[in-house]
């Protein structure tokens, strides 16, 4: 196993380079040479085996032996260390919940392994590494947390000025320490454009370690797999429709990467919001990355999804084998407020806008397959999201995680869209 660059114009990497590397020079993203196939028994036995177990054997030919079994299976063991429970909304539709991490997103399995990679690599602590990352919301405050307090490592975040929620903001802004926090007036392209720079920065990177922390980093995009398996788990029946909330298309990629190691899946639908590159692209066959607009679904408002390049590869660039296994659409803020107040009312059931964005895109599906029956990923915790009381009319219980942040202070630095600014701040952290 290594890992080549989807640009291909850069030289095999193995496991540890491609983690601590975290972009090609050439600009591409890391891919894996092969896609391990489960046995059939492992994917029978699915139901007996402990979450740790199945994440180590989902990982482990992708880790190629770099990090020792026994050092894997504890990393694996503290990446999964909360529950992810599969409920049924209604007789059709369930809901994964990727909420109970310690920052209530997705983004805290991919964080908390990338963290524990890292730490394993970086064994000389006279090296620093300063891990870089532009967030929309969520991925700032799950990569803070898992790299917070670790020996070696500096964390510096870019996040769009006044476009996270109130919690968000306080998960990105309160742990001060190894972490740095950059707020900047533009957009979250804005924010990812500087952090590809920086990454890309060939003087920089003679004086500064530097890796991204984006789910483009092999190590967030892998782990990702494990929570398709423990849906699978707690699944009866013919395989599932899966309906993934998607703005950087990491978390789908990792879904149909599972997919591709044997997970039964009938049917993938990426749930984007008005930014709707994908969908346009499954129609036209015609790829037109544009301007973020913003939504009530922050987090997916991406107008050039980085890891869609990874779909691409998975299936070949073969357009109609990826045509024939995922849909896309897209949904306006209206539909997804709709369907946020419809669920709740129904079914008592608060959804946040990714959520519900999801949710809607797996209904209108299962109208038009009246045989079929899924699962759409909860990506969040509704009480990161200010618009959710406002659209539902009611107040989402606060988690105890999350009250303690509104007793702690504040500290960011504000700056504008300035690559140079950006520089100094990350020489200053060496
Ligand atoms: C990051 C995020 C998404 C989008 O995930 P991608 O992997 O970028 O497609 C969806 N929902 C929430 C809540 C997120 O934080």
């Amino acid at each position: 196993m290594h890992y080549f660059s989807t640009n291909e114009r850069s030289p095999h990497v193995s496991f540890r380079e491609a983690v601590i590397g975290g972009q090609p020079d050439d600009k591409g993203l890391y891919f894996p040479s092969e896609i391990p196939k489960l046995s059939d028994g492992f994917l029978a036995d699915l139901k007996n085996l402990s979450n740790e177990q199945i994440a180590f054997d989902v990982i482990r030919p992708y880790v190629n032996g770099e990090i020792p079994d026994d050092v894997l299976f504890g990393v694996c063991a503290e990446t999964v260390n909360f529950e992810f429970p599969l409920l049924s909304i209604t007789k059709r539709i369930s809901t994964l919940e990727l909420f109970h991490g310690p920052t209530l997103a997705f983004k805290d399995v991919g964080a908390r392994f990338m963290s524990r990679c890292l730490r394993h690599f970086s064994s000389d602590p006279s090296e620093k590494t300063i891990v870089l990352v532009a967030t929309s919301g969520d991925t700032g405050g799950a990569v803070a947390a898992g790299f917070h307090g670790v020996e070696g490592i500096e964390v510096v975040i870019l996040y769009p000025k006044g476009k996270v929620s109130k919690i968000q903001e306080l998960q990105l802004t309160t742990l001060g320490g190894n972490v740095t926090t950059l707020e900047l007036h533009g957009t979250f392209d804005d924010c990812q454009a500087l952090a590809k720079r920086a990454l890309a920065d060939a003087d920089l990177s003679t004086k500064v370690n530097l890796t991204s922390a984006n789910s483009i980093n092999v190590a967030r995009w892998l782990p990702q797999q494990f929570y398709y398996f423990y849906a699978l788990k707690q699944w009866d029946g013919e395989p599932p429709v899966i309906s993934v909330p998607s703005g950087n298309f990491g978390n789908l990629a990792s879904g149909i990467l599972a997919h591709t190691s044997g997970l039964p899946v009938k049917q993938f639908i990426a749930a984007c919001n008005a930014n709707d590159v994908v969908p346009r692209f499954l129609q036209t066959e015609d790829y037109q990355p544009r301007p973020s607009v913003a939504t009530l679904s922050n987090a997916m408002d991406v107008g050039a999804p980085s890891n869609f390049v990874r779909i691409l590869e998975i299936f070949g660039n073969d357009f109609l084998e990826l045509a024939s296994k995922l849909e896309a659409v897209s949904i306006t803020d209206e539909i997804t407020a709709d369907t946020m107040r419809q669920v709740y009312k129904k079914y008592e059931y608060i959804l946040d806008p990714h959520g519900a964005v999801g949710y809607r895109a797996l209904a209108d599906y299962l109208d038009e397959h009246p045989d079929g029956r899924g699962i759409f990923l909860e990506t969040a915790h509704p009480v990161k999201f200010d618009s959710v009381n406002d659209i539902i009319g009611t107040r989402t219980a606060v988690p105890p995680a999350v009250e303690d942040l509104f007793s702690k202070e504040k500290q960011s630095i504000e700056m504008g869209d300035d690559y140079g600014f950006l520089r100094e701040v990350l020489l200053s952290r060496i």
